[in-house]
């Protein structure tokens, strides 16, 4: 039970509240004890004082006669001593509390001493005061009856801490409910993720601390929601992916057993086979090639190199490619140098260079464009190809996506090509964006700083 932060507060709060209100009870009244004290002596000893001086004034039997109808004995009681043993009482009779002289205390009045008796704190029981009777030694006692008023300021003063620790603790109970309702929301919340519910709704108001941290808390929420959906499209990606060309091997396979084949069909199939075991092997060769990117991107190595060179050899080396498909290079390339990854920075070109090949129609054209800026450059690649509906233009540099599955297909390709080319240009400390309508062509646009920043590269 005093495990839950709302009884911590409250009982912490209770226990600093008594604690507090008692200590500084005990601490005044020990700082004010004379004065108390004095307070409480003085209405006394004046009382005594107007007593001793009607016997001093009056003959004895008319002095007593006085002091019987004074009004003051309805709060004091006088005891007035001829002898140790003997005395007589004015006021109101003997009770459970009353407090008696002792025979020594006596003794000290009779030979003229006056004393206060106070054995417990700073309430006065008792005030001794000598005087005389016709010449002779008296001691007069006199006993408060009932609370006087420092008594009663005291217990007012208890009273009203008392009163004040119950309707403060009416309020933390109240106040410690909302404040830790909150935390409660979100430790409920938590253990709704911890169970793989990302779909977190919390209803704190609160600006302040609490309020940032259920923000934030949602925004976390949100981001491991988003995480989750995209390691299952992840997931669902590959298998997907793998299953289809595994699906294709196996049946052409089954296939190749039969024995009535043609040598061409033999061929054909075994050709087919061969195929999508590459396109495997390229598509596992990819995704490591991301994992790394993403894991180590410290590997990276950092070198100064001719980008125009780099470009001119990347060209070439599609050579095949273009050829075959009678593709033709307008290039715009300055010399112009550029700190980075060599390699890296070669697969970027071959990526995208590879795909407006790909995506071309024959005889077609492609435009290399080499833009030096004072910081950084630009290389732009625009095809004549299929271009790119715009709700796909942002999605090319997601893994899997292909525009049009069934007509990719045709194309071949995986989906990776791209998300591998905006990894390594974000590592470079770069930016990649595409443009394009459907059927009139796609500029894809590099921008890369001169120098990468040096946290990025080693
Ligand atoms: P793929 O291996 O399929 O080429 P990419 O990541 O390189 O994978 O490209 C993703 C998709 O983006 C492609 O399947 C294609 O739909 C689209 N795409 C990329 N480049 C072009 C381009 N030059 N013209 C038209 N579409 C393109």
């Amino acid at each position: 039970m005093i495990r839950s932060l709302y009884t911590r507060i409250v009982v912490i709060f209770l226990v600093s509240v008594v604690a507090g209100t008692l200590l500084s009870f005990f601490m005044v009244t020990w700082a004010f004890r004379e004065q108390l004290n004095d307070n409480l002596q003085i209405p006394l000893v004046q009382f005594g004082q107007d007593v001793a001086r009607l016997y001093e004034t009056f003959p004895a039997d008319q002095a007593e006669a006085y002091v019987r109808e004074m009004n003051q004995l309805a709060s004091y009681r006088i005891r007035i001593y001829k002898a140790v043993d003997r005395y007589q009482l004015y006021g109101a009779p003997d009770d459970s509390r009353t407090v008696y002289a002792s025979s020594e205390q006596v003794e000290r009045v009779l030979h003229g001493e006056q004393i206060r008796i106070n054995s417990k704190g700073v309430t006065i029981e008792l005030i001794g005061i000598p005087f005389q009777i016709e010449g002779q030694p008296r001691a007069m006692f006199i006993e408060p009856v009932g609370s006087t008023s420092v008594s009663f300021a005291a217990k007012w003063l208890l009273n009203f801490a008392l009163y004040a620790l119950l309707s403060g603790s009416l309020v933390i109970l109240v106040a410690s409910f909302f404040l830790i309702r909150p935390i409660k929301q979100l430790t409920q919340a938590t253990k709704h993720i911890a169970e793989g519910d990302f779909n977190v709704q919390l209803d704190i108001r609160q600006k302040g601390e609490l309020g940032t941290l259920a923000r934030s808390f949602v925004e976390m929420s949100r981001d491991l929601r988003r995480l989750e959906e995209m390691r299952r499209d992840f997931v669902s990606n590959v298998s997907h992916e793998v299953q289809s060309p595994l699906t294709s091997i196996s049946g052409y396979a089954l296939a190749l057993k039969q024995r009535n084949l043609t040598q061409e069909q033999r061929d054909r199939y075994l050709d087919i086979i061969a195929a999508e075991a590459k396109r495997i092997s390229r598509m596992s060769d990819s995704l490591l090639k991301l994992s790394q990117l993403e894991s180590q991107p410290q590997l990276l190595r950092r070198s100064e190199f001719g980008l125009d060179e780099q470009i001119r050899r990347v060209v070439i080396a599609l050579e095949p490619q273009w050829s075959a498909k009678q593709i033709t290079f307008e290039l715009e390339l300055p010399e112009e140098h550029l700190t980075g990854d060599p390699d890296q920075l070669g697969q970027v070109w071959t990526n995208i260079i590879g795909n407006a090949i790909k995506f071309s129609p024959d005889g077609g054209e492609i435009a290399i464009r080499l833009t030096p800026g004072e910081h950084d450059l630009q290389v732009s690649i625009t095809d004549q190809g299929i271009g790119i509906a715009p709700e796909d233009r942002e999605r090319v540099f997601e893994r899997f996506f292909m525009a049009d599955r069934s007509r990719s297909r045709k194309y071949e390709g995986s989906g990776l090509g791209l998300a591998i080319v905006r990894q390594i240009v974000s590592l470079h400390g770069g930016q990649v964006s595409v443009e394009g309508e459907p059927g009139a062509g796609t500029t894809f646009t590099v921008t890369l700083p001169r120098i990468p920043p040096n946290s990025i590269l080693s």
